[in-house]
C-alpha cells in the first residue's frame, strides 16, 4: 500500500500531462505583457529538477526554473505582467483576443 501512495503521479495541470522524466509541457508559448513570445526550455544537463522537464523541453508553468523570453530574468522574478502560456495551435486565437482587446482599449481612450 505504501509503494502505491509513493507512486502516485504528480501531473500539470495546463498540458495535464505527468511529470514524467521524458517530455515537458506542450504549453510552448507564454503571453507577456503585450507579445506573445515561445518559452525558454530547459537547457540544464538531464531534467529540470523542479518539474522533471527533459532536455530541450518547455517547463511546467510555474516551474522556478523558468526564465522569461520577455526581459530573460527568471520568471519568478521578472516585473513583467505574465497573462498566460498557450499551446501552438492556440496563438491565432490569442492574437484575435489581444487585437480585439486593443481596440476595446483605443475605443475608450
Ligand atoms: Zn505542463
Ligand atoms: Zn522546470
Ligand atoms: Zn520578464
Amino acid at each position: 500500500m505504501m509503494k502505491m501512495m509513493m507512486m502516485k503521479k504528480i501531473t500539470c495541470p495546463d498540458c495535464t500531462k505527468q511529470l514524467d522524466l521524458v517530455t515537458g509541457c506542450d504549453h510552448d508559448y507564454i503571453i507577456v505583457n503585450e507579445g506573445i513570445y515561445r518559452r525558454i526550455k530547459h537547457e540544464g544537463r538531464g531534467w529540470c529538477p523542479t518539474c522533471l522537464a527533459c532536455l530541450d523541453h518547455t517547463h511546467h508553468f510555474g516551474c522556478e526554473t523558468e526564465v522569461c523570453p520577455r526581459c530573460t530574468q527568471l520568471v519568478m522574478d521578472c516585473a513583467c505582467e505574465v497573462r498566460g502560456i498557450i499551446k501552438a495551435g492556440n496563438i491565432q486565437e490569442a492574437e484575435d483576443a489581444f487585437i480585439n482587446q486593443a481596440a476595446a482599449v483605443t475605443k475608450t481612450l
